[in-house]
């Protein structure tokens, strides 16, 4: 605290620190160079992380690989979708989904996003169609109307593959996300709720697609037989498949496992502050939250706002300027350059049809991190500027 009693501008912006517990094992696999996750006959750290993180989800089936990205196209191809195949995904994502689905040589169809941040489900009916899989993203921990997406998609037999990157902890009617589509994908890149600079995680209830998924993320050989419960399978997969090597190493296991136990309290924290800034922010008449919908059980540790009115560009980006003078990042998602959360910047598509709709949201919402470490005083500093930025630039009224 400086001396005049005002708390100084909280860091938004460092990852999770890492728990002591890690460094044992570090410094175990450093002095053995015990590395490669195939080498140890059993209990590598990988397949140890893979046996807890199952554990945690419920679910049968996990297996570690090199990042979120990597598990969703793993996922797509042990769908065995043919060339070309029709992917919806939503238009309000991270680029690194529309570029898996690119990457597994299926063609991406965007579905409109409201300004909720979530699904528009006229849209998603409308488009499905001709789809042969859906990736739901659940960007920023929102999640659209799962019963709707599952009753739409099961009754066509269209696979659902959940990408759960951001979402470690978020549930829909008490189920856990992730579990819910065919495949969940979760990341451990560092500004997730577990923080391993890189890494993701596929988990699964069905045993073809797991060894599928297995074999080629770099299973060789016989080193499937070090991934329990499928062993059928494998059989029937194993030289069938390509290798992709999108494998995860010891080091990122042993930087992970000593942070599963923590998510409960970070989702418990991400809730709790993430709910507090809300209700400041819903005071201003110039912002708004938009509600969670009434299943989900949120684990934010970001919050996101719509500024509320007929803002122009110029005065959002004077918004932002005016936060940032108090110390807060705030990004306004299609007013800053090149953001890899606006659709349009995803040139590698090739020319898509507009979608007004999610560029309406993306021109007007907000985005701000806070970390779940973050102190009352921290959260409330945060909250404080950015009504002040916003009544700054567009005068002072009461909600
Ligand atoms: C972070 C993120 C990804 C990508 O995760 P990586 O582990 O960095 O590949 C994908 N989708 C969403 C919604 C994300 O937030």
């Amino acid at each position: 605290m400086p001396a005049d009693g005002q708390t100084l501008a909280p860091n938004v912006y460092d990852a999770e620190p890492i728990p002591e517990a890690a460094r044992a094992e570090i410094d175990r696999l450093l002095a053995s160079g015990d590395l490669f996750r195939y080498t140890a006959p059993e209990g590598a750290p990988v397949a140890l992380l893979e046996q807890e993180f199952a554990d945690l989800m419920g679910a049968k089936y996990a297996l570690a690989v090199a990042s979120c990205s990597a598990a969703l196209f793993l996922s797509l191809k042990a769908l065995d979708l043919p060339r070309g195949a029709r992917v919806l995904i939503p238009a309000f994502t991270f680029a690194a989904v529309p570029s898996a689905v690119v990457h597994a040589d299926c063609v991406p169809v965007l579905v409109e996003v409201g300004e909720n941040y979530r699904v528009d489900m006229a849209d998603f009916a409308a488009k499905l169609d001709g789809a042969d899989a859906v990736m739901i993203s659940h960007m920023r921990g929102h999640t659209s109307d799962m019963d709707a997406i599952m009753a739409l998609c099961d009754a066509r037999n269209i696979p659902v593959i959940e990408d759960a990157a951001h979402s470690l902890g978020t549930e829909w009617h008490g189920k856990k996300i992730g579990t819910i589509g065919k495949i969940g994908c979760f990341s451990f890149q560092s500004y997730k709720l577990v923080n391993a600079g890189e890494g993701g995680i596929l988990i699964t209830d069905d045993p073809e697609i797991a060894a599928r998924c297995v074999i080629m993320s770099g299973a060789y050989e016989s080193n499937w037989k070090k991934h329990p419960g499928m062993q059928n399978s494998y059989m029937l997969w194993q030289n069938k498949l390509p290798l992709y090597n999108m494998r995860m190493q010891n080091l990122s296991a042993a930087v992970i496992r000593p942070q599963l136990p923590l998510v409960a309290t970070r989702v418990e924290k991400g809730r709790t502050g993430h709910d507090r800034v809300a209700a400041t922010l819903n005071t201003s008449a110039h912002l708004t939250v938009p509600a969670a919908l009434p299943p989900e059980e949120r684990a934010p540790d970001s919050i996101q706002f719509n500024l509320c009115g007929d803002w122009s560009d110029a005065q959002a980006l004077a918004f932002q300027a005016e936060a940032k003078k108090r110390g807060v990042a705030v990004q306004v998602f299609g007013l800053s350059d090149g953001n890899a959360r606006a659709f349009w910047n995803w040139e590698f598509l090739g020319p898509q049809p507009d979608l007004p709709q999610t560029r309406a949201m993306l021109m007007r919402a907000c985005d701000v991190r806070l970390p779940t470490r973050l102190t009352e005083a921290e959260l409330d500093f945060i909250a404080a500027a950015i009504v002040a930025a916003a009544e700054t630039v567009r005068g002072r009224i009461a909600a």
